[in-house]
């Protein structure tokens, strides 16, 4: 028996989250860290559920698939304790639970994700944990010819940059497989078609829509003063529509002892997805201010995280800074059109669009750990 490695203290790592960034620092800290770390899991859902793939089941396919998280931690060896993060206090390295446990750390990582709240008053807001619901009436409608024109909206801050281009293209392309008319306009505040994947896929996408039939209002500052009106500025243009759909507006997760604040800023970090100011805090995903909210930046963000704190954990290990990476699936078209840029100043670079999968596997939620995790799962599963 190696004496030293059990004398050795384990480092305690706790992970707030159960979504991509959260699962996806889990398996990076079990590769690179091994037996160093002890982690433990804090979430208050059941479930990870795939959230990309909920674009699709208004329009009669599969529901997205969820992965029980007892499951996950389980086979990965992580402790999981079913309940939320409420708050945080660092200067005794503990936090306390919704269900008023405390648990000390040497080391955490805040995965917890954005709130998404209506940005506008009027108008169908998304939300993906019930997307069917509220759109499955009215693709039927759109089936049936009773509606004929629809808006879909961005609110300013731009939220997840795909699921109102797939939602548009999908929807368009039901229309005229029903051969019924529709109308669909997109007003974004993006200044091309996702131009976070820079200038090859915005006028690819641009192309696409327009062969679709979906015109792009971009640069728009949008709002819904009443219902099925648009108004947007700058120009002072206003659309007259049968049906709005918003994206909702994305907030931080305003946890007491962490800056963002009350009103739900994002939380700031640095290359190394550490919380500014703040020691052994790490976070990553949509919770962060990273401009780009994203599952492949969620994971990137997860595995910058991992490395640090692995390398904190004695493990053989060259932290990384985040060096942001965007590849994506985009539905709606004849195939599905993977995309991928690097992010410079905000804007992608290196553009590229393909029919033709230049990753593997070539799944909508790009992470080194979870992807292939997930895969295997399914494959098991099957
Ligand atoms: C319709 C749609 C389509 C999308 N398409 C794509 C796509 O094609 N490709 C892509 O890469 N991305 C896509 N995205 C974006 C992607 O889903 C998100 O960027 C990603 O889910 C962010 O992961 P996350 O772990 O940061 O946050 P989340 O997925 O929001 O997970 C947060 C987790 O934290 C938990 N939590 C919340 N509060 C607490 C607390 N106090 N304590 C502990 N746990 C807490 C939640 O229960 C949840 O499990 C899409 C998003 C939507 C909505």
């Amino acid at each position: 028996m190696n004496s030293s490695a059990t004398l050795t203290p384990r480092t305690e790592v706790v992970i707030a989250g159960g979504g991509v960034a959260a699962l996806e620092a889990a398996l990076a800290l079990r590769d690179l860290a091994g037996d160093r770390i002890t982690t433990t899991l804090l979430a208050p859902t059941v479930t990870f559920v795939y959230r990309p793939a909920r674009v699709k089941e208004p329009f009669g396919y599969a529901a997205a698939h969820t992965y029980p998280l007892a499951d996950i931690a389980r086979d990965i060896d992580v402790e999981l304790v079913p309940t939320a993060l409420e708050s945080l206090d660092t200067s005794r390295s503990t936090l306390r639970t919704a269900d008023g446990r405390e648990l000390g750390y040497d080391a955490v990582v805040l995965a917890t994700g954005a709130r998404l709240r209506p940005a506008f008053s009027h108008g169908l807001t998304i939300d993906d944990s019930r997307l069917d619901e509220q759109l499955h009436g009215l693709i039927q409608d759109v089936e049936g010819g009773y509606v004929r024109t629809i808006a879909f909206v961005a609110p300013s801050a731009m939220p997840w940059p795909l699921p109102i281009y797939e939602l548009a293209l999908m929807t368009a392309r039901r229309a005229y497989d029903m051969q019924t008319d529709v109308a669909i306009t997109i007003a974004t505040p993006e200044d091309a078609p996702l131009a976070v994947f820079g200038d090859t896929v915005s006028k690819a996408l641009a192309r696409l829509l327009d062969e679709n039939g979906i015109t792009v209002v971009t640069s728009a500052h949008a709002s819904v003063p009443e219902p099925g009106v648009v108004a947007i500025r700058p120009g002072d243009r206003t659309l007259k529509v049968d049906r709005v759909v918003a994206l909702p507006q994305l907030y931080g997760p305003a946890t007491p002892g962490l800056p963002g604040g009350p009103e739900g800023g994002f939380i700031p970090i640095d290359p190394h997805c550490r919380v500014r100011g703040l020691k052994n805090v790490f976070a990553a995903g949509d919770a962060t201010d990273f401009p780009i909210k994203f599952g492949g930046i969620a994971a990137q963000q997860a595995d910058a995280a991992a490395g640090a704190i692995a390398a904190m954990a004695g493990a053989p290990v060259e932290p990384h800074p985040f060096d942001p990476e965007l590849r994506a699936i985009l539905l709606g078209a004849d195939k599905p059109l993977y995309l991928s840029a690097r992010v410079t100043g905000g804007h992608g670079s290196s553009s590229q669009i393909s029919d033709e999968p230049s990753w593997a596997p070539p799944v909508k939620i790009v992470a080194k750990y979870l992807a292939p995790y997930l895969e295997a799962r399914d494959r098991q599963a099957a």
